[in-house]
């Protein structure tokens, strides 16, 4: 009899670089795909994430001939299920590092048991894995560019030799398929969605603006950053992929990448990848931002609270305004009309776009904190109703950084001037 294996995708919509995908097709013969709609996490997710959802769905699907599973309910039912239908040993999934996702697999887990099938967990959205990077004492850092360092000298491993000719799809039982529920559609011009479409905007940036990224990423009148992160918070690309491009041709030894985790020949890896034009400096930048991702995800892996609540439990005694006046506030800052250029422009490009530039992120949210004395939290779950590129760990930790009450170094009472940043960042007011 041929054996099973389910692949249930998450936050790793792509067929590349994906080891859940590797371990599936090595002790599966046939790997039903699966995902999984969940009520739970579609329900504070606003349309642009939805619509965004929706359409990498629809590119994975038709790069699975259409063998793509969706089912609606949840996941600890679905799964066993599934797997029963199917006659699956084994489910196949990324770690997921956020609190919501521990607890859901932790129970997919002991319902696939009670079934005789295991869940089977390789990878992660992460270079590394959440938790792995600690102090020699094993404490977690709680500063980033300690982090930085230790992450960097940790390295991470080459990416999965996955493609679509390596495994055998099984096709679908009939009659289980459910449909993505009906998303309004609110305007937001997003980007393409897919692995393809991710694929050719990386390709597109790191030939071109990431030569200039270290001057221009700050420049929100600039198109000078990636505008990878909805890709990176749907697993349309790995993050590794990135790194083993922007170390290929590296000058020096390469940072991370010198250490290959992997049993897929690091060397055969790089014969496929081109040097990358972009000079040294601009390298090391840009995979220092993506450290700030793996960064908060391991805060948030560590600390899974923070979601929620202050980093710095100091805070919890610092009153809030939450009275009308507050929320007209809110409501002025919310629509882009509280009358400062640079806060008003990014707040409508977060209503046109569902996405900001970074340096307007911070001026925005300062801005609603020390100007207008609301909470952070109210800053940021508006901003989880209209990001494409929403994601718990960054936005929250993003917050809490710029309000003073997170990770960030500085004092809490440093202000981003909404007037002096846009002189300094949009000098032209192109923005
Ligand atoms: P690039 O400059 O091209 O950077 C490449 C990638 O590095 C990004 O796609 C992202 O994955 C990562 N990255 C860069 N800067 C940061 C950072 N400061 N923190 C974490 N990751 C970073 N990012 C999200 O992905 N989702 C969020 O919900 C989110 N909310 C934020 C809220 C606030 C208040 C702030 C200040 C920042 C937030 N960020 C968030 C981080 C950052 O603004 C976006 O990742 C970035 O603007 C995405 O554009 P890009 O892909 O062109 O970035």
């Amino acid at each position: 009899m041929s054996d099973t294996a389910v692949l249930w995708f998450r936050r790793d919509l792509r067929l590349a670089d994906h080891a859940a995908l590797l371990s599936a097709a090595d002790t599966g013969d046939e790997v039903l795909a699966l995902f999984v709609l969940d009520d739970r996490l579609l329900a504070p997710s606003g349309s642009p994430r939805l619509r965004f959802l929706d359409g990498c769905l629809r590119e994975l699907d038709e790069r699975l001939d259409g063998r793509l599973l969706i089912r609606r309910g949840d996941p600890a039912e679905v799964l066993a299920d599934t797997a029963r239908r199917v006659g699956a040993t084994a489910v196949h999934i990324s770690a997921d590092a956020g609190p919501y996702g521990r607890d859901r697999d932790a129970a997919v887990a002991k319902s696939l048991a009670a079934h005789d099938v295991e869940l089977v967990t390789s990878g992660s959205p992460y270079a590394v894995a959440p938790g792995r990077v600690r102090k020699a004492d094993g404490e977690p850092y709680r500063v980033f560019t300690p982090f930085r360092r230790a992450w960097e000298a940790h390295g991470w491993r080459a990416p999965a030799d996955t493609g679509p000719e390596s495994v055998r799809w099984l096709v679908p039982p009939r009659g289980l398929a459910d449909a993505f529920p009906e998303t309004a559609d609110d305007g937001h011009r997003l980007p393409d969605p897919g692995e393809a479409a991710a694929l050719r905007a990386w390709a597109a940036f790191r030939d071109g603006p990431l030569a200039g990224y270290e001057r221009s990423r700050d420049r929100p009148d600039l198109a000078g950053t990636s505008r990878l992160s909805a890709y990176l918070r749907f697993g349309c690309l790995h993050p590794r992929t990135l790194l083993a491009d922007l170390a290929a041709g590296e000058s020096r030894t390469s940072v991370g990448e010198s250490r290959t985790l992997v049993g897929e020949s690091r060397a055969s890896v790089d014969r496929d990848r081109e040097a990358v034009a972009a000079p040294d400096k601009a390298r090391a930048v840009y995979r220092s931002e993506l450290a700030w991702r793996e960064f908060y995800a391991d805060v948030l892996w560590h600390q899974p609270r923070t979601a929620r609540g202050n980093v710095d439990r100091r805070f919890d005694a610092l009153p809030t305004e939450d009275d009308e006046s507050a929320r007209g506030r809110f409501r002025t800052w919310c629509a882009g009309r509280t009358g400062y250029p640079v806060v008003d422009a990014g707040m409508r490009q977060l209503l046109a776009e569902g996405w900001m530039h970074n340096r307007v992120r911070m001026v925005v949210a300062s801005f609603l904190v020390k100007d207008l004395h609301l909470p952070w939290w109210w800053g940021a779950r508006h901003f989880m109703s209209h990001l494409v590129d929403g994601d718990l760990a960054s936005n929250q930790h993003g917050w809490q950084w710029t309000a003073g009450c997170g990770t960030d170094a500085a004092p809490y009472y440093r202000i981003f001037n909404p007037t002096t940043q846009g002189e300094r960042f949009d000098p032209d007011g192109d923005y």
